[in-house]
């Protein structure tokens, strides 16, 4: 007999049918006994009634939570039943998978225990439903993104993770062992996605895992996450990139809320708002001066850059001036920004860059890039990078190149943000940090 998905019963009321599931919950009572089954579509009640089997209801009895089970049987209706208004009245059981007990973590239980304990029962966390929701939700979201980029003629590409030298700075950066050699994991795509620039792709993509040696312990920081990079030609300037990233970004929210709007309120009580277009744009200068009047001080090293603190209360400001959980923080310095940023023509200590903040979060870094290669050259000389580990990059800049800009955003810090997610380790599937490489 074919599997029935537990969504799937109401259209099968007075049919016999096979569903698949965990043991969610076992009610034995004198006469009776009620199993909760569940799959990836829901929960079911089945009832059995004992006197019909005396030995197959002690096998029932003997069940564990979270056990595996192929049920057999009739679906009626029964209006008093919470679950859909229905059950199946079971005819046969078979346990595919007995679940040890007592379970380390019980799915089903209503205190959770701390994060990290539940990282390292990831799997059996996962059942549980926002958990399940959550990754529902992001596959939306990334199809969203993949749709938006297909309407708009992106090609997309899958850049390698083993490089021969740092993509950025030498910073972050995870080595390893190569043969008799060395080789480093891409701290970003952003070489190879300039150089389809550089081969006249005009437009492209990539969703793919990131590689950062940071040894910090934030709520936003992962030392391997998945990056949401594209790149297009023909722009004239960061401007054309927002616009596009704020379009794109309603799009994916619509296309989110019209599918799990409901979903989301019930698993994590956010009313999903999609984000209006324009988002404000704050020029750096302005952010510093604002930061002042809101009584914000800066720390002092990060001269030129924004602490966090400083992106949460440039985000309150924002919310009471604009009602916009988004923002762009544009034109940055120049000495907080990569050699390949392009600088303002009129302004060469202003980048033509900026990053997107969302609620209070830095979710996105873009820019024009430099592509003419004298001035490109010259500024990784400026920021004091030796030549001969990036002149691969460089020749993608000296046989005509388009004019061309981007951007690089995380796909756990959207989804963070979002769902209003209080740690990124909740926003992955399976978390990495310096301390955790388990499961
Ligand atoms: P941050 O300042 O928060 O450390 P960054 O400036 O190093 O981030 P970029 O190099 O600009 O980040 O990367 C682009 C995007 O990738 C970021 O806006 C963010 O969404 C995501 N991202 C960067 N680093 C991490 C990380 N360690 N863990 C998760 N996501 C990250």
């Amino acid at each position: 007999m074919e599997r029935t998905l537990i969504a799937h019963l109401p259209q099968a009321i007075g049919q016999k049918v096979k569903i698949q599931g965990f043991l969610h919950t076992l009610r034995d009572q004198k006469t009776m006994q009620f199993l909760i089954l569940r799959d990836r579509s829901g929960m079911v009640q089945v009832a059995f009634y004992k006197k019909a089997n005396p030995e197959l209801a002690e096998q029932i009895s003997r069940l564990t939570n979270e056990s595996v089970l192929t049920i057999t049987g009739t679906v009626v209706e029964n209006p008093i039943v919470k679950l859909g208004g229905l059950e199946v009245q079971l005819e046969t059981l078979t346990v595919e998978s007995l679940a040890e007990a007592p379970l380390p973590l019980d799915p089903t239980a209503e205190v959770l225990p701390s994060l990290d304990y539940r990282l390292d029962w990831r799997f059996l966390d996962m059942r549980r439903a926002p958990v399940t929701a959550f990754f529902e939700i992001q596959t939306t979201l990334e199809m969203a993104f993949r749709e938006y980029w297909l309407q708009h003629g992106f090609v997309e590409i899958h850049s390698p993770k083993l490089m021969g030298s740092a993509s950025e700075s030498g910073a972050e950066l995870f080595e390893v062992q190569y043969f008799d050699t060395k080789a480093y994991l891409a701290q970003s795509p952003q070489f190879y996605k300039q150089m389809a620039m550089a081969a006249g792709f005009e437009r492209v993509f990539e969703i793919g895992p990131v590689f950062r040696a940071d040894p910090s312990f934030t709520s936003r920081h992962m030392t391997e996450f998945t990056g949401l990079d594209m790149e297009m030609s023909y722009i004239e300037s960061h401007e054309d990139v927002m616009r596009f990233l704020e379009n794109m970004l309603h799009y994916v929210y619509q296309r989110v809320a019209e599918k799990h709007a409901a979903a989301i309120e019930a698993h994590f009580g956010v009313q999903l708002e999609v984000p209006s277009v324009p988002f404000p744009r704050i020029p750096m200068a302005e952010a510093v001066e604002i930061l002042k009047r809101e009584g914000y001080t800066l720390p002092p090293e990060k001269k030129g850059d924004i602490d966090p603190g400083g992106e949460r209360t440039l985000a309150q400001f924002v919310r009471r001036e604009y009602n916009h959980d988004f923002f762009f923080l544009t034109d940055w310095p120049w000495t907080v920004r990569p050699f390949y940023h392009m600088r303002h023509p009129d302004r060469p200590d202003l980048t033509r860059s900026f990053d997107l903040i969302a609620k209070g979060t830095e979710i996105v870094t873009g820019a024009q890039r430099e592509h003419r290669y004298p001035i490109l050259r010259e500024q990784a000389i400026e920021k004091g990078l030796s030549l001969e580990p990036i002149q691969f990059y460089l020749d993608f800049f000296r046989y005509g190149c388009p004019p061309h800009g981007g951007f690089g955003l995380g796909l756990s810090r959207l989804m963070m943000v979002m769902l209003n997610l209080p740690n990124i380790r909740e926003a992955v599937f399976l978390f990495r940090g310096p301390n955790r490489l388990h499961p």
